[in-house]
């Protein structure tokens, strides 16, 4: 057994859990160059920290570290791994409070999402604790009685994990639990944006018994880092979560070394909402699907498509709910939607709210900045939207909702269908034979019935078409960071 690591250079006052110096080979430093660049907090734009700017070198350097540390990683016993992660998970939950005072403060989403997205976190150390005890093979039989052939599963070696700013925790242990689970070694970009919870998690992570260089996390020069990622023929395995405009050029980027890929990209939910649904809960799950996380969330609704019969009624009851969000920081007591992560996002929501203005769309709820200026959006409905217009054809990420008619089952799966992403998607009916129907007709990698709520750990999250290759999650995300190899086993003797 491994034992807790109590003897880290904390760069800053443990206790707050800011940490400004990245984690490479179990040591915290910084930039070679000792350049920084600043994390600022959205809701006020105030500079939080300052931490590395690292680029190719440090990236190299990491990749050396988790290079070295995967053979004893590997070799732990199975049952030695899940400790290790379990603990992790404890203290996660033990820190809940701070870690999520930290994440708000860097990403803006309100506190208590923010703890629900540590509780989420976690669970993803705690499932994956468990599953490392369930990694096993198989015994096939072969052509001949003196032959048998077995299937072994091994870690796929050193894992590039680049995540994004949207879940700054999750979407860490999202891929770091399984990856240590599998025997993997990690080296870790998290989005510039929220570097500091990645470096608290990873803190946490040295302190459950994280050896040295088993899991590295840096920060900076994110195509630089990329690409020496890529490049590199030792790291076997690049998992990214972020754009696919991003998730694209990492696969090219990937070619030379024809690495393993896992790409969770964009999404462009439709919420297809029948005439015979119960249409308060549908309207319930509308508000939670579309404005959790101000909107910024790959599987939250982009498209609303309601039946022509509950068109108007599923519309003024939502954007009567919608009115009634409060807008503000999300340290703030009571605030349902924060601010938008950057002036960037900022003006892509606009950009989509204009040119649906533009081609006749009408706005019913908000439609402009918030008056508590910053990078704040007003919760948006829009009527009357029609498929040309950019808010249905492209991922808004933001606070807006576009709400369009249809006639029929058929013109509802092809409107819903009609998008190169295939992320998520919701479906509002009571008809059993429906759903069936509807559920198996929707080219997308996850389905919520009845509910706007889909991510749980248990289950295998991920997108069909180009939002991405690959699940996380649940037994079957193990499987990314996995290989197969059979050995085939001659002159077995008969008995005699
Ligand atoms: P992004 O693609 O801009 O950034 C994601 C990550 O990629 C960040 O760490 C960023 O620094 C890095 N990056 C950017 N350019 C790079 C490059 N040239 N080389 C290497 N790395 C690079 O995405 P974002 O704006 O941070 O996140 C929002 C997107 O992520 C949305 O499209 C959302 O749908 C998607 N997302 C998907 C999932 C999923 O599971 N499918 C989950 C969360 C977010």
């Amino acid at each position: 057994m491994s034992t807790p690591t109590s003897d880290m250079n904390t760069p800053t006052s443990e206790e707050s859990l800011l940490y400004d110096a990245c984690l490479v080979d179990g040591e915290w430093r910084g930039a070679d160059d000792g350049r920084t660049f600043a994390v600022t907090d959205p809701a006020t734009g105030d500079v939080i920290a300052s931490v590395p700017l690292m680029s190719t070198a440090e990236t190299d350097t990491a990749i050396r570290a988790a290079e070295a540390a995967f053979g004893p990683w590997r070799t732990r016993t199975a049952k030695d791994r899940a400790a290790v992660l379990s603990r992790w998970a404890a203290l996660l939950l033990q820190h809940r409070e701070q870690l999520a005072r930290l994440l708000t403060r860097e990403q803006g989403k309100p506190l208590a999402e923010a703890r629900g997205e540590i509780g989420y976190a976690a669970s993803f150390l705690t499932f994956y604790a468990a599953e490392a005890e369930r990694i096993r093979g198989e015994v096939i039989p072969a052509a001949t009685r003196e032959s048998r052939i077995v299937v072994l599963r091994q870690p796929v070696g050193v894992v590039g994990c680049i995540t994004p700013w949207n879940f700054p925790a999750a979407m860490i242990t999202r891929k770091a639990a399984p990856a240590l689970a599998a025997g993997c070694t990690v080296v870790m970009k998290p989005a510039e944006q929220t570097p500091l919870s990645a470096l608290a998690i990873a803190a946490l992570g040295r302190r459950a018994g994280v050896p040295p260089g088993v899991l590295n996390v840096i920060t900076g020069d994110a195509p630089s880092i990329g690409r020496a990622l890529c490049d590199s023929p030792a790291v076997r395995l690049l998992s990214f979560t972020g754009s696919t405009e991003v998730g694209k050029l990492l696969a090219a980027q990937c070619v030379s070394t024809v690495k393993k890929l896992s790409l969770e990209l964009g999404g462009n939910a439709p919420f297809l909402v029948f005439p015979d649904a119960d249409l308060e809960a549908a309207v319930d799950a509308a508000v939670l699907s579309k404005f959790r996380h101000s909107g910024q969330t790959c599987v939250c609704t982009n498209r609303f498509l309601v039946h022509e019969d509950v068109y108007p009624e599923f519309t003024e009851r939502f954007a009567g709910r919608v009115r009634k969000l409060t807008v503000g920081r999300g340290d703030r007591q009571g605030v349902d939607v924060g601010p938008l992560i950057d002036e960037d996002g900022l003006a892509k929501v606009a950009a989509h709210v204009a040119d649906a203005v533009a081609q006749g769309a009408e706005v019913l709820v908000g439609g402009g900045r918030h008056r508590a200026g910053g990078t704040f959006f007003e919760p948006t409905v829009l009527r009357g939207v029609t498929p040309e217009m950019r808010v249905m054809r492209e991922e808004t990420f933001g606070p807006v909702a576009a709400v369009a008619s249809f006639r029929t089952e058929r013109e509802a799966l092809e409107l819903a269908n009609d998008s190169r992403s295939g992320l998520a998607g919701y479906v509002f009916t009571r008809d059993l034979a429906r759903a069936w129907r509807v559920t198996e007709e929707l080219e997308v990698g996850m389905v919520g019935l009845n509910t706007g709520f889909l991510s749980v750990e248990t289950a295998p999250f991920g997108g069909v078409k180009e939002s991405g290759l690959g699940r996380e999650g649940s037994h079957h995300g193990i499987e990314e960071f996995l290989e197969l190899k059979f050995w085939h086993i001659g002159g077995l003797s008969s008995p005699d």
